[in-house]
């Protein structure tokens, strides 16, 4: 198996850390030639203003959306769910991919929690909960047919969702030593999940 991990900016390298860490070869991309014969392909956490605009310029965001549409299994973090969702609630600094069907609001915890850990419970990873490390994440306000929400904070808010083999984390698995989640991405890639 082979996975890209979209590298114009942003954590990347944690990233291509866990999928070797789970025997998976990891490539970074930052050229459409690189997505060529990927079995899945990661965007991280970072700035989506920055890689919106980055993959553009780079040719990079035609090729992904055409390849999503091909069925192309895909996992936003943070970033990276901002650009898979249809829309973004406020403001239009960020062209999204629109692949996903969530509406999604970003640094949506304000400056007092802009950054902070909580154990999450994430029903399809088992009963141990999962850390969930959030920085300047966005959250998922609303969401659509075929959309399962897999993770929720105490208050209810969604901040992790599924449609097909497309997967969105508001939070930063790539920052935890727990593999699960990644683990899950690569199940939903093989057809096991
Ligand atoms: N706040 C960033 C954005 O809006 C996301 C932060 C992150 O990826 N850690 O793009």
């Amino acid at each position: 198996m082979k996975i890209g991990v979209l590298a114009s900016q942003g954590a990347f390298a944690e990233h291509v850390s866990i999928l070797n860490q789970l025997g998976v070869e990891a490539l970074p991309v930052r050229l459409p030639r690189e997505l060529t014969g990927l079995d899945g392909l990661i965007i991280p956490g970072g700035e989506s203003t920055s890689i919106g605009k980055l993959i553009f310029i780079d040719n990079l965001t035609g090729e992904i959306k055409r390849l999503i549409k091909n069925g192309l299994p895909v996992f936003g973090t943070c970033a990276g769910m901002i650009l898979l969702a249809n829309e973004i609630s406020d403001g239009n600094e960020v062209e999204p991919l629109g692949v996903m069907n969530i509406i999604v609001r970003r640094n949506a915890f304000g400056r007092q929690r802009e950054s902070f850990e909580t154990e999450l419970i994430i029903p399809v990873l088992g009963e141990k909960p999962f850390p969930g490390v959030f920085i300047r994440a966005p959250i998922i306000e609303q969401s659509d047919s075929g959309v399962e929400i897999l993770a929720k904070l105490a208050d209810g808010t969604s901040v992790a969702a599924r449609q097909g083999k497309l997967l969105a984390s508001a939070f930063h698995p790539e920052l935890t030593d727990d593999l699960r989640f990644h683990q899950y991405f690569l199940d939903i890639i093989t057809g096991k999940r």
